[in-house]
């Protein structure tokens, strides 16, 4: 067996990971790597192999860093199936054809943009893939539930666990040639709202294993419940306006339900709730769907109070021209929109229109990657830019990080546990470097097994 780790290889993008055996090719993962333009150009559009030789891929989850280049893999010649979890295989319908939206969009912008410049010599900018590419993929993703084997080629099966993270993501056991490999996918943690815990694997021979927060270790900020509550009393007191910069994708559902049962209690007033996000919408449907795959308290609790992603204070809103209404009315209210780092998306006019308000607040969710506008706000930079002009930052600002997807050094310390006795090496992927070494040094320290931080395109026999 041979592995040559082709993304998400000392950074947190572009997931991919390609796997022979006896005379086969197989895929882990086939995400879109985000970054520099240029090199997100050049790395997503160049794939490092013949796409027509890749037999079947096993998808962890349906994130777009770890999904949302199997519309190039299709439209460079792949035909072969693409295993991964039934609540996966339903998210991936919105957000593949989402992300196929976004890359013609920018196409035609691009080449508008040319136009203008009288720059016509030059080449009209083709999209990454097109909807038509999205629509190819989509009959190729192949429903395989947890805990059951699933034969990916002659001589390698696989088994997907719960991995925690988002709805439906897995952590993948993948036996060949007499060999356990363990792919971890991106691994969750306890207690958050609507999902499993991580589970725990089985010993295995070799490990590949994210590294996002492997240097850094989670605050207890107290009950995500009660800071919320906190957060939304005090500016509908003021009579303001919550606005909260979200992920479409797992994070806004979260949050629903949390409000949900804030409300049912009567601990926050009764105000109305905008999910104004038209991606929101579609994967909501998908949440619905599956809800089998909840945790057992969410499960209890729709059964005890009904569908909380339909209760009556909450709205969703597909249409922009619904989303501008948003402005003239009088708060208190909360929009919950996307994009969650505020670098683009309906939530820049909601911040426009919002920040240089007292009475409001803006509430961050999640991580904010550097150079983002979300990262000022958490800075409490007192001016930022928002479409080019300069707005004062005078809206409360407040972050509620808890609700991060992803373990921490801790965290995964204590995952490694049970699959550690017989492991003769782990490959560390989807980190930075700093994260990648401070991980590394603490795991050889506590287990003594050897690890590797594998560099784009380095390959690996395993014995
Ligand atoms: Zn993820």
């Amino acid at each position: 067996m041979k592995i040559t780790f082709w993304g998400a290889a000392r950074t947190v993008t572009g997931s991919m990971h390609h796997l022979q055996v006896e005379g086969k090719r197989y895929l882990l993962d086939c995400g879109l790597y985000q970054g520099r333009r240029k090199d997100a150009e050049r790395i997503n559009r160049d794939l490092p192999f013949d796409a027509r030789s890749i037999d079947a891929v096993v998808l962890s989850h349906a994130h777009i860093d770890h999904s949302g280049n199997l519309p190039s893999l299709v439209r460079n010649g792949f035909d072969g199936p693409i295993y991964t979890t039934p609540p996966t295989v339903d998210l991936c319908q919105s957000m593949l054809r989402d992300t196929a939206h976004i890359q013609e969009s920018d196409a035609i912008f691009v080449n508008k943009r040319q136009q203008k410049r009288h720059r016509n010599g030059q080449e009209p900018v083709e999209p990454l893939y097109t909807m038509a590419d999205a629509e190819r993929t989509l009959p190729l993703l192949k429903a395989v539930k947890y805990h059951t084997p699933q034969a990916v080629g002659p001589s390698i099966r696989y088994q997907a666990y719960d991995a925690g993270h988002m709805l439906g993501s897995s952590s993948l056991l993948l036996e060949a040639e007499d060999k356990r490999l363990i792919f971890s996918g991106d691994i969750g943690r306890v207690n958050l709202p609507i999902l499993r815990d991580p589970e725990a694997l089985p010993k295995a021979d070799y490990l590949i294993m994210e590294s996002t927060y492997g240097d850094r270790l989670h605050k207890d900020e107290g009950q995500v419940i009660d800071r919320l509550a906190g957060v939304i009393n005090r500016t509908a007191a003021r009579g303001g306006r919550v606005i909260v910069p979200a992920f479409a994708v797992g994070r806004t559902q979260q949050l629903v339900l949390v409000l949900h049962e804030l409300t049912n209690q009567s601990r926050i007033p009764r105000i109305p709730i905008f999910v104004d996000s038209p991606l929101a919408v579609n994967v909501t449907e998908a949440f619905r769907k599956n809800s089998d795959y909840f945790d057992t308290e969410t499960r209890a609790y729709l059964a005890n109070h009904g569908d909380p992603f339909g209760f009556h204070m909450l709205t969703y809103i597909r249409e922009a021209a619904e989303s501008k209404k948003l402005n003239d009315l009088r708060g208190p209210f909360v929009v919950i929109s996307a994009s969650g780092m505020c670098e683009a998306g309906r939530i820049l006019h909601h911040l426009r229109n919002n920040i240089e308000d007292p009475r409001n607040t803006i509430l961050i969710t999640g991580f904010q990657a550097e150079n983002t506008l979300g990262r000022k706000l958490v800075e409490k930079w007192p001016e930022v830019n928002i479409f080019g002009e300069p707005m004062r930052v005078r809206a409360e600002i407040d972050s509620l990080l808890e609700l991060s997807g992803h373990a921490d050094q801790r965290e995964m310390l204590d995952w490694l546990a049970p699959i550690s006795p017989s492991l003769k090496r782990i490959f560390l992927v989807h980190g930075e470097p700093s994260a990648q070494s401070a991980l590394a040094k603490r795991i050889e320290e506590r287990y003594r097994i050897p690890v590797a931080i594998p560099a784009r395109g380095e390959s690996f026999n395993l014995q």
